[in-house]
């Protein structure tokens, strides 16, 4: 069986969590479950998968031990931060962390091994997370832990990861700067974590693999769909990856009370289904969607039902009670052109591609 989309998912995952009055709210990820399963989309007995909780051996990848240890630590105390002051240290943190990025590399085992062709962890995609500090709601990278192992386990070399969540993927980014991982992140720019510039290009091996597409406050589909068809299909044809790791937090939505950008579920609709065709055209369906942020729950609940829907290649009658109305094309910012311009010049001759369209 190498068709389909399985969700994974497992209610320690409510475990990581920040107190009732953080924006980050961990029911996202079940409301999702829920909703999937009323639509008949996730059925418990086909297309969905409880993971095993990542061991301390998995974090190692990725993380220090010191690290580790520190979050292990203050995970048992349950107070004080774990950063600077956006991502406190609540009891049982830690064991809802090693839940969440068991997910994703449940993802990758089921993917690998064949047995669904598309997996999604709504509980992964903590982009901001750093080899040896928490940041940004995020304790553990599952996505470079995914990464890497991926390389462990199946030698793979050419993975790509894709984010397209409304904040820079930067933790990501650091983790494979000087390799030929190819890292893409379109985000709002001049916001949180301050980083995502298109002179961000990657270093030594990894010169040309770093690619950074910041937008202006208010980008509304057209044109963040623009920036995405210019620079996201050609770099995956030139790489040929042999697998796709999506970061799709959906903060990028228009009513998001912390990132600004305009999109609506029409944005997140034709993404999932460009990125869908792009991973069967180029690596045999292999494709690996973590959740990420997402402020207001019952939007973020709408935009990943339809990413999975879309996915799943189910009928949009099915689910298109969720789906906004799309709004009246107003042209591409010129903002927006000029970014894709820069990241084209700076990045595609790394790939033998023509910048100029
Ligand atoms: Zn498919
Ligand atoms: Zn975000």
């Amino acid at each position: 069986m190498t068709g389909g989309t399985v969700f994974v998912y497992k209610e320690e995952y409510l475990k990581y969590h920040f107190g009732p009055l953080h924006p980050f709210r961990p029911e996202r990820e079940k409301y999702t479950f829920e909703k999937l399963q009323k639509l008949g989309i996730v059925d418990k007995c086909s297309n969905f998968f409880e993971p095993d909780s990542a061991t301390e051996e998995d974090l190692l990848l990725v993380h220090s031990g010191r690290y580790v240890d520190f979050v292990k630590r203050m995970s048992e105390m349950g107070t004080g931060y774990l950063d600077y002051g956006d991502t406190p240290a609540t009891k049982g943190i830690y064991e809802g962390s090693c839940a969440r990025v068991g997910g994703s590399l449940t993802c990758a085992k089921l993917v690998m091994g064949r047995k669904f062709a598309h997996a999604f962890n709504p509980g992964g995609g903590l982009h901001h997370a750093a080899q040896d500090h928490a940041a940004g709601f995020c304790v553990f990278n599952d996505v470079a832990i995914t990464a890497r192992f991926l390389q462990r386990e199946y030698d793979l070399r050419r993975i790509a990861i894709i984010d397209t969540d409304g904040h820079h993927g930067d933790g990501t980014q650091e983790t494979f700067y000087r390799e030929p991982i190819l890292t893409i992140s379109f985000h709002r720019e001049g916001i949180y974590p301050g980083t995502g510039y298109p002179e961000e290009i990657g270093e030594e091996g990894g010169k040309g693999y770093s690619v950074n597409v910041p937008l202006p406050a208010g980008t509304t589909d057209d044109a963040y769909l623009f920036a995405f068809k210019e620079i996201v299909p050609p770099l995956l044809q030139a790489y040929k990856p042999e697998i796709v790791i999506h970061q799709f937090g959906v903060d990028g939505y228009f009513r998001d009370p912390l990132v600004g950008l305009g999109l609506t579920t029409n944005a997140y609709q034709h993404m999932a289904m460009r990125m869908h065709e792009l991973t069967h055209e180029l690596c045999m369906g292999r494709y690996i969607i973590l959740g990420g942020g997402g402020y207001s729950p019952p939007d973020v609940c709408r935009c990943w039902t339809i990413m999975f829907a879309t996915i799943d290649e189910v009928p949009v009658e099915r689910f298109k009670d969720l789906c906004d109305e799309p709004r009246p094309c107003e042209g591409i910012p010129q903002r927006v052109k000029d970014v894709v311009e820069e990241v084209k010049n700076l990045i595609f001759p790394f790939h033998g591609l023509e910048s100029r369209s």
